[in-house]
């Protein structure tokens, strides 16, 4: 039995080839793929900036298809329309069986370091397929792989309840997402704040409030999040999700005495802190800090049930779909021009 995959072969060198179904080992499961999706995370692995273990690499993290053969009577019968957690733990660590697998230190990852879901078939750990309505939109259920999961490990590292008042700074795809999942799960009170006016009319709808920050500094900008939330004391929960140094610091400043600040873009470039000021003034107000990465199997029983319900609404997030062999070109065009905040959606088979 031959497939079709896109091999990455080299540094942005991605070649169509007719390859083996390969073999499936005992308690995977194969899995004919009927979508994935395409952001900056893949063009910046077809860049070669991150390790994939070495070459040929089928990429594609994100993997919804049928089942087509597994060996547990609990896997989801053949047919079955299913999500993929990339995300395979060692399942024998520590942190495995306390269900933290994102921090494995064996860790791999599928369409990362395992081959992943630009293919017509792909391996899946028969404990990381979730099921699906079967008329569950394709490219609705894409976004359940990973943008999805990622907001409510997040949200459930931060402890959100009823009544939490909470101020997100950042929604990006991500935020627009951790916003929908924190009203989900019992925020009543959402201020987002962001520089990009389309990210804010975006996430409007699931916001009590928005705040443009252009041009103010993380003390006004905080200043400003504090009075649209009207809890002058600051928040209960103040999330990041940007990436930006000066977004750390608006959150630290936004939250209040005792509350928490939830830690989850990934800051690139250089920040001066002076470290003994910022100690102490996070130790006098007794803020609890948590840094949230990836997400777990755990995530997406959240999640799906969350999205099963109705709760969420994930298609503002939907870009253009592209075929399979259309993703070369399309990773250049997200080189060239990034992604407007949306995943692109790669239509593997062809019904
Ligand atoms: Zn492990």
């Amino acid at each position: 039995m031959r497939m079709r995959a896109l091999l990455m072969v080299g540094e942005n060198r991605l070649e169509m080839a007719d390859i083996a179904i390969p073999e499936r080992p005992a308690n995977w499961a194969l899995v004919r793929v009927r979508a994935s999706a395409l952001g900056l995370f893949h063009q910046q692995m077809a860049a070669g900036m991150i390790d994939t273990g070495g070459l040929p690499r089928i990429l594609g993290h994100e993997v919804v298809g049928e089942i087509v053969e597994a060996d547990s009577p609990a896997t989801p019968p053949p047919g079955s329309l299913v999500v993929a957690d990339a995300v395979v733990g060692c399942g024998v660590c520590e942190w495995c069986v306390r269900g933290s697998e994102s921090i494995c230190p064996w860790m791999r990852h599928l369409g990362i370091d395992l081959d992943g879901g630009f293919a017509d078939y792909a391996l899946v750990p028969e404990s990381n397929v979730f099921p699906l309505a079967a008329d569950t939109p394709l490219d609705e259920a894409v976004m359940l792989s990973s943008a999805l999961p990622a907001a409510v490990h997040g949200m459930r590292r931060s402890g959100v309840g009823a009544g939490t008042r909470m101020v997100l700074s950042g929604v990006g795809s991500i935020g627009f997402t951790v916003c929908q999942v924190a009203r989900a799960m019992g925020a009543t009170k959402i201020v987002a704040a962001d520089v990009a006016a389309d990210h804010l009319a975006a996430v409007a709808p699931w916001a009590d409030a928005t705040v443009d920050v252009s041009g103010l500094s993380p003390a006004e900008s905080a200043e400003a999040l504090r009075e649209a939330l009207g809890a002058p004391h600051g928040a209960d929960l103040a999330f990041e999700a940007s990436g930006h140094p000066s977004s750390v610091d608006t959150v630290l400043h936004a939250a209040r005495p005792g509350g928490t600040v939830l830690l989850m873009g990934i800051v690139h470039g250089s920040a001066t802190l002076h470290f003994d000021d910022f100690l102490f003034d996070c130790i006098k107000r007794e803020l609890n800090i948590i840094a949230t990465f990836g997400f777990t199997r755990a995530d997406f029983l959240l999640g799906n049930a969350l999205y099963e319900s109705g709760a969420l609404d994930l298609r503002p997030l939907i870009g253009p779909t592209v075929p399979l062999e259309g993703v070369p070109e399309a990773l250049a065009a997200i080189a060239a021009d990034g992604t407007g905040g949306k995943r692109q959606i790669v239509q593997v088979a062809g019904d």
